[in-house]
């Protein structure tokens, strides 16, 4: 790729983006994250993805789903709802998708809210593109390059041989910011410019449930009001070294990148 296709982002740039409270903030001013995940099947993804939701600065998360228990005895200060999104009370932002499996219905009525939302994993597949199109708040897309392949219609090996084009056809198609996931991390605008690459992660991250962390985080920072482009792009920096240091050069689980997350934020500021 020419040079200035790519652009990645320096600690000074993170630094400046990461949320910090003001002295007169309180939870709501924080912002809260909404996150609609997991099943009966995979009750772990809402965990990871709240997990990450926790330790990404929002003032509160509410969780719709039927993973709220296992969620609850976990993460007590989690707000946990059984009305589904519409219902859910005021969030400032939405992830929607990890372990969702075949629930089609919630992927739609998240992407009705008028808030920025986060769409990983199974919401991927089941979340329709006309619908994303239109939406009036910002989309913020997190495939993999098995899920980009699915979306494009293409095979795996087709995305990892031409990543950065792969991004961008997905951005353009769904009108939505598309952060492409691997051993370095793409962010591309639907409206084009330069894409954000990433490079602080480590192989050790290729582990079940990191991604959902990385969901969890990256709303987390929608919801302190980031732009989807700087939300993915500062949600993969941090997620990147929080991966080093839960690793450190020995296997780590997802939650322990979610636990790393506090260090890696220090390291940023
Ligand atoms: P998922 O496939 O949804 O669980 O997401 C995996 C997460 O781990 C993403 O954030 C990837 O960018 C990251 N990851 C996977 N493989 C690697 C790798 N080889 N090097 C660095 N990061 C990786
Ligand atoms: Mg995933």
């Amino acid at each position: 790729p020419e040079k200035a296709d790519l652009e990645a982002l320096q600690h000074a740039d993170v630094a400046a983006l990461l949320p910090a409270p003001a002295a007169e903030s309180d939870k709501y001013r924080r912002g809260v994250v909404g996150i609609a995940a997991g099943s009966a099947r995979y009750p772990g993804a809402a965990v990871l993805a709240v997990a990450g939701a926790l330790r990404g600065g929002a003032g509160a998360v509410r969780y719709v789903g039927p993973a709220g228990s296992a969620v609850i005895a976990r993460f007590p200060e989690t707000l946990v709802s059984d009305r589904g999104p519409a219902k859910a009370g005021r969030v400032q932002a939405w992830v929607v998708g990890p372990g969702a499996g075949d629930d089609a219905a919630t992927v739609a009525e998240v992407l009705e809210a008028d808030v920025p939302v986060l769409v990983d994993a199974d919401g991927l597949r089941l979340a329709d593109r006309e619908t994303v199109r239109g939406r009036t708040a910002p989309t913020l897309m997190t495939p993999h390059a098995g899920e980009a392949a699915a979306l494009l219609g293409v095979s795996r090996e087709e995305v990892e041989g031409a990543r950065l084009t792969a991004v961008r056809e997905l951005a353009a198609r769904y009108g939505a910011t598309v952060l492409l996931k691997g051993s370095t991390t793409l962010v591309a605008d639907p409206g084009g410019g330069p894409v954000r690459v990433n490079a602080t992660g480590t192989p050790w991250l290729a582990t079940a449930g990191s991604g959902d962390v990385l969901s969890g985080l990256a709303g987390s920072l929608l919801a302190a009001r980031l732009s989807t482009r700087d939300a993915g792009s500062v949600a993969a920096y941090l997620h990147g070294l929080a991966g080093r240091y839960a690793a450190n050069g020995a296997p780590a689980g997802a939650h322990d990148v979610a636990n790393a997350i506090p260090q890696a934020w220090r390291d940023a500021r």
